[in-house]
């Protein structure tokens, strides 16, 4: 338990805040609630208020929703009896963290700030539009290298939050790929060298981590809302509040069923959105992500009477000479390890220098390697710059690619993953290639 000074004031945010609920706050979403313990950290910047929330799931979920919303009006509440120089910030977890939070304290002795951050509310879709119907001025993103779901499924949250009567600004820290720069609303995407725009809350689309985000990060407040919308499994998302579900084979297929979940028609813009995204994530409906579901909705984008073919032949049959040349290199230098299972290769930036190209041009080349017969795991080394090295995996079960990955402090699908390293190309790809071996033999013996 605490002493001394931190819970002294420990307890009297406790009273304080327990009186507050008990008065009435204006929240209608916060239902019956008590405060069960307050833990500072031992600056006293922060209050950590652990309620027991009443009722069945959906009604505990939205009580946390509207207590976090209410946490600053409760807190200049506070301050006015406190008496500190600076009111301690509050935030709201449920009590059935209080075991975890209880042990790791017992190790750390005191609170991190990282640790004990609100950890993402997840809720279902309809209550995702709810919440969202809640804020005017939005800011969309998604993460570095932004594939065509990422732009897809962006663009066409755009189109929706849009056709909710909102006001929408969408950036991107890297360039959108040139095959998907005729999308609609995609000449609109700013870079962080922009002027940053007003906005009230920030939707992440594709990403669940704001260090994938790049440099737009910069663009959020401390303790800014940030409504999460995911397919990519996460132990410990970022954001406030999300729907994220990796059953979904694209963020794109999740934006279909966000427009229905709004009762919004889908457009047809927003329906190439969607398409584009479905399509590059599901390579073309061939990858194990793809389910009934995801023919459902495809069914679904060509009833809005969107022609298919000209964006299948922009996105899969286009190349450009830079990519052409970068496959070359791709392919002569592959190697085939452990009996042709695992095939490696790498590209550097030299050799993008050379082609002309830029960052896109490397994307897909590494379906080449993983489309040979008998590999059952594809590395794709790609030098970013002298001291940053991206490796892309491919891979079939039981091989889990995210999971290796994640180990590294990267990530993605099961199938296919990718990892960001800060460490020079020629050192990270003999160490991996060896956990990737180490790795395959206990998995696929
Ligand atoms: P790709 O190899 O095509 O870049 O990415 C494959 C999958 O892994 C995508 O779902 C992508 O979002 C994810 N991914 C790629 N690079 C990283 C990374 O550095 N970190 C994490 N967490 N995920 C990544
Ligand atoms: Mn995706």
């Amino acid at each position: 338990m605490q002493s001394g000074r931190p819970a002294r004031v420990g307890a009297l945010i406790h009273e304080e805040v327990a009186r507050l609920i008990t008065r009435g706050l204006k929240d209608p979403r916060i239902g019956f609630v008590s405060v069960m313990s307050v833990r500072m950290s031992s600056d006293l910047r922060y209050a950590n208020i652990y309620v027991s929330l009443f009722g069945n799931e959906r009604e505990r979920k939205s009580s946390l929703i509207g207590l976090r919303n209410s946490a600053g009006w409760v807190r200049r509440e506070v301050g006015r009896h406190l008496r500190m120089r600076v009111t301690p910030e509050l935030r709201f977890f449920e009590d059935d963290s209080l075991d975890r939070v209880y042990e790791l304290e017992s190790v750390l002795e005191t609170i991190h700030e990282e640790q004990d951050a609100a950890p993402m509310i997840h809720v279902g879709l309809p209550e995702l539009v709810e919440e969202l119907r809640g804020v005017d001025n939005y800011l969309v993103t998604s993460h570095i290298n932004p594939d065509g779901d990422a732009v897809g499924a962006m663009l066409g949250v755009a189109l929706l939050l849009k056709a909710l009567g909102k006001t929408v600004t969408c950036v991107l820290q890297d360039p959108v790929p040139t095959i998907y720069r005729d999308l609609p609303g995609a000449k609109g995407i700013l870079d962080c060298q922009a002027e940053k725009p007003r906005f009230d809350a920030a939707v992440i689309v594709d990403v669940s981590s704001l260090e994938r985000i790049g440099e737009v990060r910069d663009w959020l407040a401390p303790g800014q809302r940030v409504f999460v919308i995911d397919h990519h499994l996460s132990e410990q998302p970022d954001g406030t509040l999300g729907f994220i579900d990796p059953t979904y084979a694209a963020v794109g297929e999740i934006v279909v069923d966000l427009f229905e979940a709004a009762g919004v028609p889908l457009s047809v813009a927003a329906a190439e959105c969607a398409y584009v995204a479905q399509v590059t994530d599901t390579g073309g409906y061939r990858f194990v992500n793809t389910n009934q579901r995801s023919h459902e909705i495809a069914a679904k984008i060509h009833g809005t009477g969107l022609e298919t073919a000209p964006i299948c032949e922009r996105v899969f049959s286009g190349m450009s000479r830079a990519k052409f040349d970068m496959l070359c290199h791709v392919l002569s230098r592959a190697q085939f390890l452990l009996g042709g299972r695992l095939a490696a290769s790498y590209v550097s930036y030299q050799d993008l220098a050379d082609a002309g190209g830029e960052a896109e041009d490397t994307n897909g080349l590494i379906n080449y390697l993983r489309n040979v017969d008998g590999v059952a795991v594809a590395a794709l080394f790609t030098q970013v710059d002298e001291t940053t090295t991206k490796l892309s995996l491919r891979s079939v079960e039981p091989f889990n690619s995210a999971r290796f990955l994640a180990r590294f402090g990267g990530g993605g699908h099961a199938a296919a993953a990718g990892l960001t390293l800060e460490e020079p190309m020629a050192a990270a790809m003999p160490r991996l290639i060896e956990e990737l071996e180490t790795a395959m033999k206990k998995d696929l013996p």
